[in-house]
This record gives structure tokens, sequence and C-alpha cells, in this order.
């Protein structure tokens, strides 16, 4: 028997964004994998940042939509020209698509490509029974990683494309604005390196996951910052907060390093002066090109908790009740059941 000729229902239940802030769960027909690409029958999502500002209409997301690119599943139907991919294997999906023809494609820069395509966001994602995705962005899972660690893997991987970006190294002082997940992943992998992390972050809730995870130090904020002014050597920014490169340029050291993960989404003053007399280097890390096997195995190895980050799951259902409360501080990652 072909095996491209599985028995799949003709229709699957997603969620979709219809207009700003408006999310309704919709019956429509399974998409048909065309040559290269694989359907894939999901089993957990993850809500990430860009699904809570798709929602917001703050991302220019090609209306209707079926949002989200986190995730893991099961490999349902495969298109032509694909191998290596068989029906019931486990996958995750790498989820935004570069158009492997351009100069920056070519020099390994895909994840900055200009007609890159972002899966929930360009086309439809992964809150729904079944998405399609080229074979080529799919990454098997080792079958000891349970789906609620490996839909991880897409946040540990921009994680570790941030510090291919600016390594930390022992010893160094470390400072992580944000304690979101991306922030408490990079705690943990900066740990590791054995790095002194200290955490920043408007909630206490999350500053104690932070020292939990291996944070030596948290900021909270009813801490006056001038106190930490010229100390750290190295800064991941992950929060997006508008005033977190101001308050990352000051709290840098002479030469120090800071790495720019999150997206304000708006225009931020940046004070120059102290740039040049520091003697500051500024780097921005866009996603990931490559990250996703070495995410894989920082899972596989046990390398990174990630339970406590998981802090709610949630039936498909209630996706547009959690991008809602998205800013809740009690919530880090909430999963999705689908
Ligand atoms: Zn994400
Ligand atoms: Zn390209």
């Amino acid at each position: 028997m072909d095996r491209i000729q599985i028995n799949l229902g003709r229709e699957m239940t997603a969620a979709v964004l219809e207009d700003r802030q408006s999310i309704r769960l919709q019956r429509m027909a399974i998409p048909q994998p065309a040559a290269g690409e694989v359907l894939v029958k999901i089993n957990l999502g993850g809500i990430c940042g860009s699904d809570r500002s798709a929602y917001e209409g703050k991302i220019g997301a090609a209306l209707p939509v079926i949002p989200g690119h986190e995730a893991v599943g099961r490999v349902a139907r495969v298109g032509d020209a694909v191998s290596g991919l068989d029906k019931g294997q486990r996958v995750t999906i790498q989820p935004n698509f570069a158009c492997n023809s351009c100069r920056l494609c070519h020099s390994g820069h895909g994840n900055i490509c200009g007609s890159k395509v972002r899966l929930g966001v360009d086309i439809d994602g992964v809150f729904a029974e079944y998405v399609k995705v080229p074979a080529r962005y799919l990454w098997p899972i080792p079958a000891e990683l349970t789906d609620e660690i490996a839909v991880f893997t897409e946040p540990l991987a921009v994680c570790l494309h941030a510090m291919r970006q600016i390594p930390p190294t022992s010893g160094i002082r470390i400072l992580i604005f944000g304690a979101g997940v991306i922030g408490l992943l990079t705690t943990q992998l900066a740990a590791r390196e054995g790095a002194q992390v200290t955490a920043i972050d408007l909630s206490e809730n999350r500053l104690a996951l932070a020292r939990q995870l291996g944070a030596s130090q948290t900021i909270s904020p009813d801490q006056p910052l001038d106190a930490h002014y010229d100390q750290f050597d190295v800064i991941y920014e992950t929060s997006g907060a508008t005033v977190a490169l101001d308050q990352a340029i000051r709290l840098a050291t002479d030469r120090g390093r800071i790495c720019l993960l999150g997206l304000p989404g708006s225009e931020t003053p940046v004070l120059v002066d102290l740039i040049v007399r520091k003697e500051l280097q500024i780097r921005g890390s866009m996603i990931y090109t490559d990250e996703f096997p070495d995410a894989l195995k920082h899972l596989q190895a046990g390398h990174i908790q990630t339970p406590a980050l998981a802090t709610d799951i949630i039936p498909l259902k209630d996706l547009a009740d959690a991008l809602a409360a998205f800013r809740d501080p009690g919530r880090v990652k909430t999963l999705v059941r689908i």
C-alpha cells in the first residue's frame, strides 16, 4: 500500500484568529501536503509571546490565520519527494521557512531572510489538529523525550542562537532581563557554563523560578537599579520592554556586551554617549539558524529543567482565554493539548 494513502478524516478542528483579539474554533478541511511537505498531527503546542502579539494585532498576520508555531506531533501523511520521515514518527517543527535562495540564506543567515515565511503568522500554524510543514523543517524527537519536554525545543533554539552571538563563560557576571520562558532557559544555559547569573523581572514569582533554576541573584522592581550600574559583563535582553535597552546600557560594565532578543515593537531612545564611553558591544539575535539539533541534545541530556516552566496546560478551546491572560505573572509557558 502506498504509504501516503492513510485513513484520515476530511475535516479538522482549528483555532482561527479572525481579527484582532478574536479567535474562534472552526471545522475546516485538513490541509493536503504538496511535494516536499508533510502533514503533522499536532499533540501539544506552546503559547509564545509572538502568538500574543499576533492576537493583539501587533504583528502583521495574514488574517484569518491559525496561530501557533511551537509544537510536537506525529507525521500523519507524507507528500511526494519526501524521504527520511515515516508515518507515525514524532517530530517537532522549526517554524520559520527561509527562501533558501537569497544571499542571506546562502551565507547561513536564513533566520533574517526577507522572504521568510512564519508559521502561524504568514501561513496556518499549529493550533489545529493538523498542520502542513516543509519536510526539511521537521526534526524527529528522541524516544526518551516526552512531548511536554520536546515542546521547548523551539524556544531553547532561540536561546542557543543568542549564546552563539555572545557566549557565556565561566565566572563572568551575566544579567538576564526578563524571567519568562526565554529568560529562564537562558538562565539555565548560562548557569551551566559557570557564569554568575542575575535575573531582573517585574514578577516576584518568576524571579523565584529564576533563583530555583540557577540565578544567584535577582533584582525586583522595588529595588533601586542604580545600585547595580556598571556591574555586568554580559546582558541578555529577553523582555522586549521599551526601557530595557536604556537600563542595560547603564547596567553594563566598561567593554560589556549586550545581546538583544526582545522586540519592543516601538522606537526607543538610546544613550549613545554611554555606549561610546564604555565601549559597549550591542548585538541583535533573531530566532535561530541551525540550533534545533543542539536544543534537542540539551533536552535529551537533561541539561534543562522544563517542568517548572510549563505552568498551565489547556485544551484548544481555551486558547483565546489563555492569550487574553498571557501577561498573568503566575504563568510562564502555557501548553495547549490538541
Ligand atoms: Zn516561540
Ligand atoms: Zn532567503
